[in-house]
């Protein structure tokens, strides 16, 4: 039994087991496979398998699969594999609402005979315009008053495809003046020449959402039909048309507020568009906000779920802060990755008191709060490398890092000092000549002076040449437009470092595992590594780095 009170949906549902209105609990995460799953779905996904689980009921995944000119295989597949890598699974309740398509048109005839549905040859325009506005009532159509007989026969020739695209409809007929303009005679069936997923091409008229939805609803016994703010105004038709049909089972519908994150657009149709016109390398592109994207970014799904628990639902649309979710990734991955040392954008230091040809293993921590994670050793030399940015030959106001004289320590390893400054014809620093402190092994003074900076560093003999890519936010605007979203991308949202180096053990990490590269962040490897080019993506960022 589930804890109440943690929101109102689940509210409802103890209050429906207490009352004992449901033995068990029966959810559904229903996408439409036009496109990949984003953090947005995995919200939905969470309230529905999470209901399920914490209520001994069961969620069926179920497609909704009524619109084929967008639907495609591939999305079917990656749907199912985003929903388990989320955590979740359907066990043996996998459905389409395609598998109903035959009792939804015996249904729809039920409709004609009872009088409550008609063919009406108007055009898709003018079905629109005669609708009226939130003003002005809707204007009955010149085909309404069809009889029965007519209507049967003309439905039947749409279902056997005897009339092209668009040419006519079948439409409810509740009322053209209803203060809900749903219940203005909403579309049941629409006439579409299209090869389906699965049907093929067994139909040429396909059920509209507001009539395939609550009656796949009834037929798989969904108790609680949970969907987002926008179907609100939908609840009167879908309970209206629950109500004239001999359906099997009345659930019910409820409405949660949908996601909505700073910098980010989540509307299937924009990401679609991202894709299609290159802004990003595919769905799983790791900017975007698709779960295969986020997975790909090498953000952990146990991050998502805890994203999803902390934002909880409720009834009024808000914006939540992408920095929310920043927050739950780093917390998750600081307590789970390994550290290693990496550096980005490298400059060779040469020390010169340390014998030519000699090196020696050190030990470095893989994990400093969790000493079960032990110990690696990593290989200290004359030569090694640097972030460039750790060096600055003029050091500014509060810069403690490397600059010429000053001492700092390399960690795990000496203090080192720079003695000298090499630049090339163009004036470009190209190398460090440094001295090391033979006593300051393992990184303390014996004399207990101390250093202001510790630096993370590379042994040049054994470190990996690697391409990192560091992401940045896709969008500049936190709230960027959909209708104009080009306008709002982020011109810098890839960089690539492809003269990166890394250390030997970070070669160990398995797909998918996500290292701490000491200073700079959480990185994955990408699945385009190569045994010649490793490549890694930046999940995140650290918020802190010591003693920078
Ligand atoms: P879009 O509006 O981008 O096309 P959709 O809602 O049409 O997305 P579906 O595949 O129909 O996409 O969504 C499946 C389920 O996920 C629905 O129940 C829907 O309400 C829910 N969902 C979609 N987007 C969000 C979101 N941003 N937050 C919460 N739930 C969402
Ligand atoms: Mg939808
Ligand atoms: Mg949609």
């Amino acid at each position: 039994t589930a804890e109440a009170g943690r929101d109102f949906i689940r509210d409802i549902v103890q209050a429906d087991l207490d009352s004992k209105k449901h033995a068990q609990i029966v959810t559904r995460f229903p996408p439409e496979p036009n496109g990949y799953l984003h953090i947005g779905h995995a919200k939905s996904i969470a309230l529905n398998f999470g209901i399920a689980q914490e209520f001994g009921g069961r969620c069926h995944l179920r497609f909704d699969d009524t619109n084929p000119t967008k639907e495609e295989q591939e999305y079917i597949d990656s749907i199912q594999a985003d929903v388990h890598w989320l955590g979740y699974d359907w066990g043996t309740n996998l459905y389409y609402a395609s598998d109903y398509f035959e009792r939804l048109y015996g249904w729809a005839e039920t409709l004609i005979e009872a009088g409550h549905a008609y063919v009406d040859d108007q055009s898709q325009e003018e079905i629109r315009v005669s609708r009226g506005t939130l003003t002005e009532p809707g204007k009955n159509s010149p085909f309404r008053e069809r009889s029965v007989a007519e209507n049967l026969e003309l439905f039947r020739r749409m279902k056997v495809g005897e009339f092209p695209n668009g040419a006519r409809v079948l439409r409810a007929k509740i009322d053209m003046a209803a203060g809900n303009i749903n219940l203005r005679d909403p579309v049941l069936y629409r006439i579409l020449h299209a090869t389906h997923p699965r049907t093929g091409d067994a139909w040429s008229i396909y059920p509209s959402y507001d009539y395939a939805h609550g009656q796949s609803d009834a037929i798989e016994g969904i108790t609680h039909s949970i969907c987002t703010l926008e179907f609100e105004d939908h609840r009167p038709l879908y309970e209206w048309l629950l109500d004239k049909l001999p359906v099997p089972s009345k659930p019910h519908q409820y409405e949660f507020a949908r996601l909505n994150l700073t910098y980010t657009l989540l509307s299937k149709r924009v990401l679609t568009e991202l894709v299609r016109q290159g802004h990003v390398n595919g769905w799983d592109d790791p900017r975007m906000p698709t779960i295969a994207g986020l997975k790909r970014r090498g953000v952990p799904p146990a991050a998502i779920r805890e994203f999803v628990k902390r934002i909880g639902v409720a009834k009024a649309n808000s914006v939540v802060d992408v920095g929310m979710l920043e927050f739950c990734i780093r917390e998750e991955l600081n307590k789970t990755s390994l550290r290693r040392m990496a550096v980005l954008r490298p400059l060779k230091v040469v020390i010169e008191n340390y014998p030519e040809g000699e090196s020696e293993q050190l030990d470095a921590i893989n994990h400093p709060d969790d000493p079960s994670a032990g110990s690696r050793k990593i290989t200290f030399g004359r030569e090694l490398w640097i972030e460039q940015d750790d060096f600055m030959e003029t050091p500014a106001k509060k810069f403690f890092r490397l600059s010429p004289g000053k001492e700092v320590r390399l960690r795990y390893a000496y203090f080192i000092k720079c003695t000298e400054v090499v630049k090339n014809d163009a004036g470009e620093i190209v190398e460090l000549r440094c001295s090391y402190d033979p006593a300051t092994r393992g990184g303390n003074a014996p004399d207990g002076r101390k250093v202001k900076a510790t630096m993370h560093w590379l042994s040049a003999a054994d470190a990996v040449p690697a391409e990192v890519r560091v992401y940045n936010p896709l969008f500049v605007n936190p709230s960027p437009d959909a209708a104009s979203f080009a306008a709002d991308l982020n011109p810098q949202s890839l960089e690539v470092l492809a003269d990166a180096r890394v250390e030997p053990a970070v070669l160990r990490a398995g797909p998918g595992e996500v290292m701490q590269f000491e200073r700079q962040g959480y990185f994955v490897p990408d699945p385009e590594t190569t045994p010649d080019k490793p490549v890694f993506n930046r999940t995140i960022g650290l918020r802190d780095s010591f003693a920078k």
